[in-house]
C-alpha cells in the first residue's frame, strides 16, 4: 500500500441504500458495511425561535402585529438567560407572553431521564422529541469549563460497528432549534446550580465548549447543523456568542460536506473520526470509507486547516489488536505528514468505551504508550482523550436509546467482527 495513494486491493464498493428497505417509523438494523443515507421519519420539528435569524424573527414578530424590538427581547432571555418561562419575559407587557412563547418558543425536548457519574460532574440527559424519538445530550464539568456533548440526529446512519448509536441505524434529523435547545437547556441548569463546582472552585454558568460528539453524523444533517454553529457563534441577541474555536464538529469524514463548511465559512473547529490510516481496515470500522476513503478525507481536512488556520482533530478509538499496531501508528502520521507536514493536526487517540453486543475492548495501556509514542517521535501532538461517564454508557460511542438487531443481522455483524480481525492482524 502507498502511503497517500488508495489500496489497490480493497474490497470493492457493496453499499445497498438500506433506507429503502425501512418501513417509515420502524427502527432498523443495518447490516454490516450498509450505509443509511434517508431517515426512516420524516415530520418537521415545530417552528421556534433558534431556528430563525435575528432579521427572520423581528419579520415575524412584525407580521403578528407588534414592534421588532420584541424579536430582540424574545432573543436575549433566550441566548443569554437562557429562558423560555413566559413569567420571566418581564420586560414584555403580560398579555402578549402567552402568544409569544406559543409561536417562537414550542417545547421541542421532553426530559425522559437523566443520570450522574463522576459525583455529578458528568450528566447524561435523555430527551423525547416532538414525535416520540428519542435522543442524548452529556454535560461534563471541568476545572473552570463546561464542554456539552450534542446530538444532531435521532440515530445514526453511519454504521460504525464499535459504536452504539451506529446499531440503531437512522431514525430522524434534528432541527436546528432542536440541537440548540440541548445547549439552552444546559445553560440553565447550570445558572441554576444544578451543575455544582467542586470546592474551592468559582462555578461556570454557561456551557463553555460545544462538541458534536453525541448521537447522529453531524455533516449528514448539513444544513441544520451549519445553522445551529452560526448561531452558537453569533453574538447575543443573534446568537450564544462562542467562539469558533470552542465549538467542534466530529465527522466520519464526509469529504464534500467538510468542503462545505469551508465554503460557507461556518465558524467550527473540525476533527475526524478516523480510527484507522489504512482503507482495508477503516472500510470495515467506518464504513463511509468506501465512498471517501483516508487519502480523500485527509486531503478535506487539511484544506480545512489551511483556509481557518484552526488545528483539525483526527478521532482515533484504539480497539484492542485491531487497530493499535505500532506500525499503524506509523502509517497514519506518515501519511499525515504527507498531507501537511506536522502543524496541522492533533490525534486524540481514546480507549475504546465497550458497546453492548460487542466483545472489541480497549488497548492495553501500554499498548496505547506506545501509539501516542510512536506518533510523537514523528513529531505529530498527541494526546489521550480523557473518556466521561461510561459507568452511565454516557460516553463517545455509547448512546443508543433503542437497539434492535435481528438474528440475521447479529449473525452478518460477527461474520464482519472475523474480517476485520483478520485484517487487522495480517500486515504487522
Ligand atoms: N458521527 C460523528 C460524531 C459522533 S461520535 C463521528 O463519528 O465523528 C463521537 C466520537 O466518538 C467519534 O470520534 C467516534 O468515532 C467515537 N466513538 C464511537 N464509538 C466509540 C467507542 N465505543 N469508544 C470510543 N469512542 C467511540
Amino acid at each position: 500500500m502507498s502511503a497517500t495513494g488508495s489500496d489497490p486491493s480493497r474490497r470493492p464498493v457493496d453499499l445497498p441504500d438500506l433506507s429503502r428497505e425501512a418501513v417509515p417509523g420502524e427502527k432498523v438494523a443495518l447490516a454490516p458495511g450498509q450505509l443509511q443515507l434517508r431517515p426512516t421519519r420524516r415530520g418537521k420539528a415545530p417552528s421556534h425561535l433558534a431556528d430563525l435569524t435575528l432579521a427572520e424573527r423581528r419579520a415575524a414578530v412584525v407580521e403578528m402585529g407588534l414592534p421588532a424590538f420584541r424579536a430582540n427581547q424574545l432573543s436575549k432571555h433566550y441566548f443569554d438567560h437562557a429562558t423560555t418561562d413566559p413569567d420571566d419575559l418581564t420586560d414584555i407587557p403580560k398579555d402578549l407572553r402567552a402568544t409569544l412563547v406559543e409561536r417562537f418558543f414550542p417545547p421541542l425536548l421532553e426530559l425522559v431521564s437523566m443520570q450522574a457519574a463522576d459525583h455529578g460532574a458528568t450528566q447524561k440527559m435523555l430527551w423525547r422529541l416532538f414525535d416520540g424519538s428519542l435522543v442524548e445530550s452529556v454535560l461534563m464539568r471541568y476545572t473552570g469549563r463546561v464542554t456539552l456533548c450534542i446530538s444532531s440526529e435521532a440515530g445514526c446512519g453511519m454504521n460504525c460497528p464499535f459504536c452504539a448509536t451506529g446499531q440503531m441505524g437512522l431514525t430522524r434529523n434534528l432541527s436546528a432549534a432542536e440541537i440548540l435547545e440541548q445547549v439552552r437547556i444546559a445553560n440553565a441548569k447550570l445558572a441554576a446550580g444544578e451543575v455544582p463546582a467542586q470546592e474551592g472552585e468559582n462555578p461556570v454558568t454557561r456551557v463553555s465548549n460545544i462538541v458534536f460528539m453525541g448521537m447522529g453524523e453531524p455533516l449528514a444533517n448539513y444544513r441544520p447543523v451549519a445553522t445551529v454553529c452560526k448561531r452558537l457563534n453569533a453574538p447575543s441577541p443573534e446568537g450564544f456568542g462562542m467562539s469558533a474555536r470552542s465549538i467542534t464538529v466530529s465527522t466520519v469524514g464526509l469529504a464534500p460536506a467538510v468542503r462545505k463548511l469551508i465554503k460557507e465559512e461556518i465558524p467550527v473547529t473540525l476533527a475526524v473520526s478516523l480510527h484507522a490510516p489504512d482503507d482495508a481496515l477503516r472500510d470495515e470500522l467506518v464504513p463511509i470509507n468506501t465512498r471517501f476513503d483516508v487519502d480523500e478525507i485527509l486531503s478535506a481536512a487539511h484544506e480545512y486547516f489551511q483556509a481557518t488556520g484552526r488545528r483539525v482533530s483526527i478521532e482515533y478509538a484504539l480497539i484492542r489488536d485491531i487497530n493499535d499496531q505500532a506500525h499503524r501508528a506509523q502509517l497514519l502520521a506518515d501519511r499525515l505528514i504527507a498531507k501537511g507536514g506536522t502543524g496541522w493536526v492533533h490525534v486524540n487517540p481514546i480507549p475504546l468505551n465497550p458497546v453492548k453486543g460487542s466483545k472489541w475492548t480497549a488497548s492495553d495501556p501500554f499498548v496505547e504508550r506506545r501509539f501516542v509514542e510512536t506518533l510523537r517521535a514523528a513529531g505529530i501532538r498527541a494526546t489521550i482523550r480523557d473518556t466521561r461517564g461510561s459507568d452511565i454508557d454516557g460516553a463517545c460511542g455509547q448512546l443508543a436509546a433503542e437497539v434492535l438487531e435481528s438474528d440475521a443481522h447479529r449473525a452478518d455483524r460477527e461474520a464482519r467482527v472475523a474480517r476485520v480481525e483478520a485484517i487487522a492482524t495480517q500486515d504487522s
